[in-house]
């Protein structure tokens, strides 16, 4: 089976350096806020291109802290995408504020920024991006209404860590950036993980007194915080790793480059593509995943794995169709571009260890997975 991501290779390829560093973590005896994770905050703050960074429980705290950091809390509404995974919208919930949806572009499978002015209120607090994928959003459009609008923008940078838009990293852009270092994603640790960078010092000090129990001291709170912390050990395991992603990433974008070039041949299957940017912005994906689409989505993701290719469908069902969000009264054809996505997607084998070899057999078996479950006539997939 070739599988959609194979970890333990990457834990070979370092596996000197990663036993040495938790070995000498458990030896030093520090394991909660310690060296390691002070020092990645800096580490991961530069490469971000962001002032501070503040090491947290995992992603999904880390858009929670940043949303209370923000004080955005109930009453409040927040702008974000129904295409994504559950986190974005649960972590918007947990602060008491309403998730607002609009619909995404149906190239890039990023919310649509043109239609945020239109969800606008008077209680409407923040933007919160996804760059699904690895792909960029588009920035300059979201910046420029969050600007005229008094609005903040919180980057849910989960899957994007080290792509650019207009040559600057994600996350550094909006007022917060929050990155997960789930096992799966670019940067992972060996468990839970995840990081806020903010340039503003006040955010970044509201950050870290809530992720400490809301004290900016032992035993004197002030607030209702959480206990969301980076363990010392996983600090340690990223450091470690920290110095490969730009490689990693690389060699995820000539991946992606190779399957561009080879399905382009293979008819019924739209490959993931970028449109041109708002006044020309230059924009670097890091293909967290590479999402292709189909008609017949399910028969081909069936096919493919009885010719033993795994694959995924990131996400079958949108957010606003999720049973958590029924209060919010949106049903089937509210966000059509997300709907018809959720149907249609289908990521492919996508990390740096992955061979041609493997890839060919990919793509082979996936011309065979289409040419067997084609989609319907009058329904062709993709935009
Ligand atoms: C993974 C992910 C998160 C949450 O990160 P965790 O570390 O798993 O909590 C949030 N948003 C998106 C888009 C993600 O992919």
């Amino acid at each position: 089976m070739i599988p959609i991501l194979d970890l333990k290779l990457q834990y070979q390829l370092l596996k000197v350096a990663l036993d040495a560093a938790m070995q000498e973590t458990a030896a030093a005896g520090r394991y909660i806020l310690g060296p390691h994770v002070k020092a990645l905050e800096s580490e991961l703050a530069a490469y971000s291109g962001s002032r501070n960074g503040t090491g947290v429980g995992n992603g999904t705290d880390a858009l929670h802290l940043a949303l209370r950091a923000l004080r955005i809390g109930p009453g409040d509404e927040v702008i974000t995408t129904p295409f994504t995974f559950i986190a974005t919208s649960e972590a918007i919930g947990m602060v008491g504020a309403k998730p607002v949806f609009v619909d995404v572009d149906p190239v890039t499978f990023n919310l649509d920024a043109s239609l945020i002015e239109a969800a606008i209120t008077p209680r409407t607090r923040a933007i919160l991006p996804v760059h699904l994928y690895g792909r960029p959003c588009d920035m300059t459009t979201i910046m420029g209404v969050a600007r005229a609008r008094g609005l903040f923008v919180v980057e849910d940078c989960a899957q994007a860590l080290g792509a650019t838009y207009d040559g600057r990293r994600v996350g550094s852009i909006g007022d917060a950036g929050c990155f997960s270092f789930f096992p799966s994603k670019n940067l992972g640790c060996f468990g839970d993980g995840g990081m806020v960078v903010a340039d503003d010092d006040s955010v970044f000090e509201r950050v870290e007194m809530l992720r400490r129990h809301g004290g900016r001291q032992k035993y004197r709170h002030s607030e209702l915080g959480l206990n969301s912390r980076l363990d010392e050990l996983q600090a340690a395991v990223l450091r470690v790793k920290l110095p490969h992603l730009e490689g990693w990433n690389a060699a995820r974008r000539r991946i992606a480059a190779r399957y561009d070039a080879l399905l382009a041949e293979v008819p019924g299957v739209v490959t993931p593509r970028d449109r041109p940017r708002a006044g020309g912005a230059s924009s670097v994906c890091v293909f967290h995943q590479y999402t292709i689409r189909v008609g017949d989505r399910d028969g081909v993701r069936a096919a493919l794995y009885d010719s033993g290719v795994e694959t995924m469908v990131y996400y079958p069902v949108p957010l606003h169709l999720q049973e958590v969000h029924r209060d919010l009264g949106h049903g089937p054809g509210s966000f059509p571009n997300a709907e018809r996505a959720a149907e249609e997607c289908l990521s492919l084998p996508m990390f740096p260890e992955l061979t041609v070899a493997q890839q060919d057999q990919v793509v082979s078996s996936l011309a065979a997975a289409v040419r067997v479950n084609p989609p319907r006539a009058d329904a062709p997939a993709g935009p």
